[in-house]
């Protein structure tokens, strides 16, 4: 059984990344009125508490999301407004916040559905037991009814019997923890399927930057594959430190954490390299772990 529990990472670097991708994404397919189905094949809990146990233990948001906050950033005053891709992701945060603070954090399921309107529809699958039971429990109190449905499904093998769906606009985000190695195989298997049977989906994959093959070769892999189909891309990565293994006083070595990661999407919206391309440079400033921080962004295709 899987031991990566999205609870200890909760509003880290990744995150912040990973969802204002989602949110400026989602804001410029919601400007038309037809339905917007969203498939999310690794969904999470959906919800997290920054001050619960589990967050708390690694404190990845103190160094994520935490940053952005003007009141915990003794450096904010006098630096720059946040980009507006930024501000915005912050502006949801924040909804789930009205007391102030960040002490609560929304997961892509509740993201996704803040933003949906009545008649777009969501599909959440998350296979971890546990994970799977607070998913549940947390989507019941939205009260939603049939606007969403949560699968204790393998996300690669069953989220395509959604697309296309009725309405033929769809989001799929897929966000493994590439926790097992195959994971990196699974993916781009999982989304040449999907492209197949749905051409004009939006496709957004979140994947690790570490030194690790199968990691170094799925955006590679992805950029061909849109490449081949004559589909745009677009891939946005965000580092914040040094890949490298770390040696102390005692000589005892160190891994020093997720380094960096990335966004690839296939069939982006056309407005979202222009909200990136101000957002990023920002991310990487503010959170910087070491001299190696920082971004890229590249596009092509049709
Ligand atoms: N997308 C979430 C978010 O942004 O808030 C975070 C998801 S987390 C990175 C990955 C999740 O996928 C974990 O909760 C894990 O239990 C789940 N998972 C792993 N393999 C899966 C599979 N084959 N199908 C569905 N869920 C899976």
């Amino acid at each position: 059984m899987f031991s990566y529990r999205h609870a200890f990472h909760a509003g880290n670097h990744a995150d912040v990344l990973k969802h204002t991708v989602l949110i400026a994404t989602l804001d410029h397919l919601l400007e038309k009125d037809a339905a917007l189905t969203v498939v999310d094949t690794h969904a999470g809990a959906g919800l997290y508490r920054l001050d619960g146990d589990y967050a708390g233990t690694s404190g990845e948001a103190a160094d994520g999301i935490l940053r952005l906050f003007p009141e915990s950033n003794a450096a904010a005053a006098g630096t720059p407004p946040l980009a507006d891709a930024l501000a915005r992701y912050l502006e949801v945060v924040r909804d789930f916040n009205p007391k102030g603070g960040a002490r609560i954090y929304p997961g892509s399921p509740f993201i996704t559905h803040h933003l949906l309107r009545d008649h777009d529809k969501l599909k959440l699958f998350e296979l971890h037991p546990t994970d799977a039971r607070t998913l549940d429990a947390n989507i019941a109190q939205l009260e939603a009814g049939r606007q969403i449905a949560v699968l204790r499904e393998d996300g690669f093998g069953s989220a395509t019997k959604f697309l296309p769906p009725p309405s033929r606009r769809a989001l799929v985000l897929c966000d493994p923890s590439y926790e097992i190695k195959s994971d990196y195989a699974r993916v781009l298997e999982f989304v040449t399927g999907a492209l197949k049977r749905f051409a004009t989906g939006t496709y957004a994959v979140w994947y690790p930057i570490i030194p690790r093959p199968e990691a170094h070769d799925l955006p590679r892999r992805l950029k061909t594959l849109a490449t081949k189909s004559g589909k745009p891309w677009l891939n946005a990565t965000l580092t914040v430190k040094s890949s490298k293994i770390v040696t102390d006083t005692s000589g005892a070595k160190h891994r020093p954490g997720l380094p960096a990661s990335g966004m690839f999407l296939i069939n982006p919206p056309h407005t979202l390299k222009a909200r990136l391309q101000a957002a990023l440079p920002q991310m990487a400033e503010r959170l910087a772990q070491d001299r190696n921080a920082a971004f890229s962004l590249d596009s092509g295709g049709a």
